[in-house]
Formats: structure tokens, C-alpha cells, sequence
């Protein structure tokens, strides 16, 4: 027998125990005639003691760190014990040893702060996988694996696989293509979700299905993106929206409860797309606090009223000018805000500037342009954005799309500095009424927000099917009745995250048809692509709607990272390479012949 108990088990309640351990060696101590060694494995470290004898013996059989060994003894009380373990009371009096397997010194510490970088442990990820920081991300992975099963099994879903090897219908991100060897010519492609089969297995009558599983988009991989991704993929029969967001919302309350012992009492905050938009400038607000934003000017109409009389070129020039009010800020020093002016100029947020008031706490307001606003003026702007003394008013002025989408990055920055963004506190919101359409300036044409399959809202289906998509007036297009069309979608967002979202579907073909047609599809390219689901939807296709998880960003959020690679056992870098294994790589001549491929590289 190679243990009877695990390295992470012994205590006191042991003492005078006979057991055998089997595990790595963690240290190894030498003490003058006797050795110290922690052995470790999945569950814990237990320190062993080697005698005389036994240290002796070392001296011929040589023994170093991840070497593995089986070791014989009895539980002891240590003299010095380690508070630091939860077997920190007992060390083994080894009678015996044995090495299994020898190691080569590994290329770096085995250890919560190990010595080694991102590469070399990427490309070693099977030692790193040893180290404790990592296991415990890969465990808690698997508790929230675990909890969404309980909870979705319990509520009478089914787990149903659907296929991998599919067809190729890019829309939105690129496919991942697999040549057919039997098909010569042909491909299939990698699921980028199996939003199709789902709804194909609602037509089967499977009213509640669903699957933990992997998706796949080549996409040029921005920050902490994976090319194989895992989904918790949904999907349900018969349901409205409240019916999603209530099942939902339930499986994240117990999951937080599964994983974190979190009680998350209240009802899941709800907020519209717009309202998302207007006061945080995203879609995926972080709601751990509050900073809205002020809209003085949006789309060249003022809302500040101040504004009308303003000789202020910058602020009259502007399309938009936004602003959110820092608490505890209006002492900034000029180097601080110097910082900001600079912070905003960068390529990635791309402002020309930065113009802000401080309103200090005795009541006086300083601003970097004061040449054009008196004190009253001042006064009446902070006012509008409903500041308080000791704030610092920061002001952003351009265009539309990028002054929000820069607040919105300022926002999180600010909130980052003043420590507002707290990994062990957990704000859930569901965004709703998206805008169905997008629209796609290089195509001029629409394209599905979501995707093509979500349904527009009920009261807009009339709208969708009494107009031409056709975009006329390009510079017009905010106009076409399309851009007012709300989709029966939303995301949930967990601390400024989208972890979910999903839709209520198009059911009938009629309504199916015309979205791929707004979507400037043919007929032809339509039936060429969806003929499957188009038909399927012939066959008595009940009402029905989704919903899938990031399941790798959810596990990352709550384990307090930023980084979701840390919680796949094998990532991928961020040039989607697996340095492990190294792929992608080359095939042989032999296997290029047999799927009839010749490679013409540039
Ligand atoms: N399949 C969708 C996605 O991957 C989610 C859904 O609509 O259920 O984004």
C-alpha cells in the first residue's frame, strides 16, 4: 500500500498511529545527525522525521526537492510545532522510506511565491499546477462546476452534448475551421457556442437543457481572452425574460453561496441599456459604487444650461462633454492632476484633454478654466453634477462614443485609486432592452447586437416587419426605425464584468427570415446556413430563450483575480499558443496529402 493517510489528514487525534504517506518532497532540513523533510501532495504537507539511521541511509540514496516517496511511521507531537499548517501539531517518526521516483531540480520553486515567471511556468504548467496558489483556483473551479450542476440539476435541467465538429457560419468572431479528411474540400468548424443546437433541442421538446462546455472563436486575443473558452450554456422552453432572470439570478445566488458562503439576499439590481449608458457609460457597470456621470452635453445639445453662454472653444466645440465628481479629491496637487491630464491622453483612452473644477471643501471652486467661468458659473456646473464640497470634478469633451467610453475607463481608474473596487465584495445587475441592431459603418448595414437569433421585443416585432432595412442615408441611420428596435435580451454583470447573457429567440421562420434579411443575408445565403434551423422551426418550435455564462471569468471573480488563465489547468498565451505542448504546429507531408491540402505560405 502506498498511504493510508494524505499529507494534508494527521493530527493530534492520531498520535501513536502507524501510517504510511506517499507524496513530493517539499524541503529537506538536515539537523546534524537527523533530517527534517516536508512531504507534500494534493491535500496537504506533513513533516516527516528521519532518524540517525535513516539520515545515514540518505547519504547513499540520494534525495532531493519533487523527488517522490513513500515513507513508514508513526504519528508524533513536535516539539516545535507550526501554526502556519493545519498538521502543524504532529510530525511522522519514519522506520522506513522509499523513493518511487527521482526529479530533476525543477526550473523553479514549487511554492506560493515561486521564483519562476509567467513563461517558465506556462511552459512547465504541470509543476506549477502543483503549487498550492494554483490548486486552489483549479478546486475552485471545480466547486463552481459543481454548485451550477446541483443547482441546474434540481431545477430539472438536462445535460445534453452537443457536437464539435460543426458547420462554418462566421458571424461576429472567426471560426476555427478542421479540415474533413473524408469530405475532401470540406471543412467543418468549432462551435463558438452551441446556440443553434439548443435551440434545436427546445424544438425536441428537452424544455430545459444544459452543458458546461467549451466554445471556441479565433479571435485576435486581447487582454485575458482564451481562444477555448468554457461556457455554462442554457437554455429553456416556454419562458419569458422574468422567467430567465429569475432562474438565473438564483443559480448565481447559490453558487455564491456553494463556493463563497455568501448570502446574497437582495433581488438582483435591474437596469436598462440606456441607463447603463447615460450614467456610467458602459453597458456592464460596476454598481460597487456609485461615481455617475454628469451629461452637461450629449450629441451637441446642452443639458447644462451654463453651457449656452460658454466662450469656453473647447466645451462649444465639443459633440459631448461628460463629468463624474471624485470624493475626497479636490486637494489634488498639480502633479496629481497633471497625472490624470496624462492618463487620459493615452492612445488607449485617446482624449485630447482633461479639464476639471476643484471644489474645495470650504466651499470655493478652482477650476483649470477659469479665464471663461466666473465662481457663480462654477458653482452652478457643480451643482449640475451634483458635487460636494471636497470633490474633484473631472470633465471630459469630444466625440459621443469615445468621451463615454473614456469616462467610463476614468470611472473604474478613479475608483481603483481610492480602493472602491473590492474583490470580496460582489455586486450582481442585470442590463436589459439592448438595441437589437448595430449598426456597421464599413458594411452600411445592420448586424445582430447579440445575435441573429434573438428576438426583438414584442412590441417592436411590428416594426421590424414593416420596414426596409435598407439604410438609405448612411449619415442618417440613428433615424432608421431599425435603431430604435429593443432586443429581448440582457447580461448579468458581476462587478463590472459581463459574466452572462442570453436572449428570449425568434421561433417562428417568418420573423427568423426577416432578421437574416435586415441582416443583408439572401435568401439563398440564409437557407445555405440555417436551412437546418429554419426548418427545424417548421416542426412546431415552442417559444423559448437563453442564457450562457463565462464560466472561466466567473471562477476568476470569485477568486479575487483579474486574469481567468489562472484558472485553466492548460492555458493558452496570449498569442493562443500552448507553450507546454507547443501548438499549434506543423503537420507532415503525409497527413497534408491525405486531406488534399497544399499550404501556400506568404
Ligand atoms: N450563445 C450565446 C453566446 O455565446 C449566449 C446565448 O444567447 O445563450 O453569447
Amino acid at each position: 500500500m502506498y498511504r493510508t493517510h494524505t499529507c494534508g489528514e494527521l493530527r493530534m487525534n492520531h498520535l501513536n498511529k502507524e501510517t504510511t504517506l506517499a507524496g513530493w518532497v517539499q524541503t529537506i532540513r538536515k539537523f546534524g545527525s537527523i533530517t527534517f523533510i516536508d512531504l507534500r501532495d494534493r491535500y496537504g504537507i506533513t513533516q516527516l522525521l528521519l532518524n540517525e539511521k535513516l539520515t545515514e541511509q540518505l547519504d547513499n540514496t540520494p534525495l532531493g526537492r519533487e523527488f517522490v516517496i513513500t515513507v513508514k511511521g508513526k504519528v508524533s507531537e513536535r516539539s516545535n510545532k507550526n501554526i502556519n499548517i493545519p498538521t502543524g501539531d504532529i510530525e511522522i517518526l519514519v522506520s522506513e522510506f522509499k523513493v518511487l521516483n527521482k526529479s530533476a531540480v525543477p526550473p523553479f520553486t514549487i511554492q506560493d511565491d515561486t521564483d519562476g515567471g509567467e513563461d517558465i511556468r506556462m511552459k512547465y504548467r504541470f509543476l506549477d499546477l502543483r503549487r498550492n496558489a494554483v490548486k486552489k483556483n483549479i478546486e475552485l473551479r471545480y466547486a463552481v462546476n459543481r454548485a451550477a450542476r446541483n443547482y441546474l440539476h434540481q431545477q430539472n435541467f438536462i445535460d445534453i452534448e452537443t457536437p464539435f465538429l460543426i458547420k462554418s457560419t462566421p458571424e461576429g468572431a472567426r471560426d476555427f475551421v478542421v479540415p474533413s479528411r473524408m469530405n475532401s474540400g470540406e471543412f467543418y468548424a468549432l462551435p463558438q457556442s452551441p446556440q443553434t443546437f439548443k435551440q434545436l433541442l427546445m424544438v425536441s421538446g428537452y424544455d430545459r437543457y444544459y452543458q458546461i462546455v467549451k466554445c471556441f472563436r479565433d479571435e485576435d486575443l486581447r487582454a485575458d481572452r482564451q481562444p477555448e473558452f468554457t461556457q455554462i450554456d442554457c437554455e429553456m422552453s416556454f419562458v419569458d425574460q422574468e422567467d430567465i432572470l429569475q432562474m438565473f439570478e438564483g443559480m448565481i445566488k447559490s453558487i455564491f453561496k456553494e463556493v463563497k458562503n455568501i448570502d446574497y439576499a437582495e433581488t438582483v439590481q435591474r437596469m436598462s441599456w440606456e441607463d447603463a449608458m447615460w450614467n456610467y457609460g458602459n453597458d456592464k457597470p460596476d454598481i460597487r459604487f456609485d461615481l455617475k456621470i454628469a451629461n452637461l452635453k450629449v450629441e451637441g445639445k446642452n443639458h447644462f444650461e451654463g453651457l449656452d453662454h460658454s466662450e469656453f472653444a473647447v466645451f462649444n466645440n465639443a459633440e459631448t462633454i461628460l463629468a463624474i465628481s471624485i470624493p475626497g479629491c479636490s486637494d489634488y496637487s498639480r502633479k496629481q492632476t497633471d497625472e490624470l491630464i496624462e492618463w487620459v491622453k493615452r492612445p488607449q483612452i485617446g482624449m485630447g484633454g482633461l479639464a476639471f473644477i476643484k471644489y474645495n471643501t470650504d466651499g470655493t471652486l478652482k477650476s483649470s478654466f477659469d479665464k471663461f467661468f466666473n465662481a457663480d458659473q462654477l458653482k452652478s456646473f457643480a451643482e449640475f453634477c451634483k458635487a460636494n464640497p471636497g470633490d474633484l470634478i473631472l470633465i471630459l469633451a469630444g466625440r459621443e462614443e469615445r468621451t463615454r467610453k473614456a469616462i467610463s475607463d476614468l470611472r473604474l481608474y478613479m475608483a481603483d485609486r481610492l480602493g472602491l473596487r473590492k474583490a470580496d465584495e460582489f455586486r450582481l445587475l442585470w442590463v436589459t432592452d439592448f438595441p437589437l441592431f448595430e449598426y456597421d459603418e464599413e458594411g452600411n448595414r445592420w448586424v445582430a447586437r447579440h445575435h441573429p437569433f434573438t428576438s426583438p421585443k414584442p412590441e417592436d416585432i411590428e416594426v421590424m416587419i414593416g420596414n426596409n432595412p435598407l439604410i438609405e442615408n448612411a449619415e442618417k441611420y440613428l433615424e432608421h426605425p431599425y435603431s430604435k428596435i429593443k432586443a429581448n435580451a440582457y447580461d448579468m454583470v458581476l462587478n463590472g464584468n459581463e459574466i452572462g447573457g442570453g436572449s428570449i429567440r425568434i421561433f417562428q421562420r417568418e420573423l427568423q427570415e426577416k432578421m437574416f434579411a435586415a441582416l443583408g443575408m439572401s435568401k439563398e445565403e440564409s437557407q445555405h446556413k440555417f436551412g437546418f434551423l429554419l426548418g427545424a422551426f417548421e416542426y412546431g418550435a415552442p417559444p423559448h430563450g437563453g442564457i450562457a455564462f463565462g464560466f472561466d471569468r466567473l471562477c476568476a471573480i470569485l477568486g479575487g483575480s483579474e486574469s481567468i488563465r489562472d484558472f485553466i489547468a492548460f492555458p493558452k498565451n496570449n498569442s493562443g499558443r500552448d507553450v507546454m505542448i507547443d501548438a499549434p504546429s506543423t503537420i507532415d507531408e503525409k497527413q497534408l496529402a491525405e486531406l488534399q491540402i497544399k499550404l501556400d505560405l506568404k
